[in-house]
């Protein structure tokens, strides 16, 4: 199965596609996460991608659709994937169809998540992980059940993102209505795209997805 996570900075991406990564077993494959690699280790890409990304801005298309296109052709994506924040916009998508069809597969369901902008500053602005796992938690929405361990390596050392805060956060979401949420009417003429209301619990949103996924 491929499916792709949709929806704004904020809305839940990660938090449901590690889920559906244990429940499903697909492989999450998620831009921001890979970028973000790629800067900590100082990669040519790296270089490249990190002024951006610090102003809140997208990366540009040739380095993340050839990262994405590098990514799916290795063996652990055979059993299918799910795709978190890429697309991000028309010639991403594009360029999806093409690496899809080249490797003889197809998009099974796309699954927007709807959150309110309010929602979603607070969301980016109180989340952090966890420094070993990257286990996701929040200041007043998910903290772990010890405080200052991760509930789920025990790790004790947890970190923010560069790019969640407030003035980067109203940038993002600048980019997110002005080129991504244009490739939500090219699924749905493909009759693909599906949503989940975001704003409801973590385990209410994961059951939606499940539903959709079931049918
Ligand atoms: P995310 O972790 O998905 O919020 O992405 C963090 C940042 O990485 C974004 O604000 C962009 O600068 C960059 N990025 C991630 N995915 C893409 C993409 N598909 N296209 C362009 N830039 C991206």
């Amino acid at each position: 199965m491929i499916i792709i996570l949709f929806g704004p900075p904020g809305a839940g991406k990660g938090t449901q596609a590690q889920r559906i990564e244990k429940s499903k077993g697909l492989i999450q494959l998620s831009t921001g996460d890979m970028l973000r690699a790629a800067v900590a280790a100082q990669t040519h890409y790296g270089q490249k991608a990190k002024d951006k990304m610090d102003a809140g801005q997208l990366v540009s298309d040739d380095i993340v659709i050839g990262i994405i296109a590098d990514r799916i052709k290795a063996d652990d994506c055979k059993g299918g994937f799910l795709l978190d924040g890429f697309p991000r916009n028309v010639a991403q998508a594009q360029a999806l169809d093409v690496m899809l069809a080249e490797e003889g597969v197809k998009l099974d369901a796309v699954i927007e998540m709807k959150v309110d902008d309010a929602v979603l500053v607070d969301r980016i602005s109180g989340r952090y992980t966890c420094a070993k796992c990257n286990e996701g938690y929040h200041d007043t929405n998910l903290k772990p059940v010890v405080e200052g361990v991760c509930d789920n390596c025990g790790g004790t050392e947890f970190k923010r993102r560069n790019d969640d805060n407030a003035e980067t956060v109203a940038k993002r979401l600048k980019e997110y209505y002005a080129q991504t949420a244009p490739v939500l009417p090219y699924y749905a003429e493909k009759g693909i795209l599906q949503q989940v209301n975001g704003m409801n619990a973590i385990d209410e949103v994961a059951a939606q997805i499940d539903a959709v996924l079931a049918v």
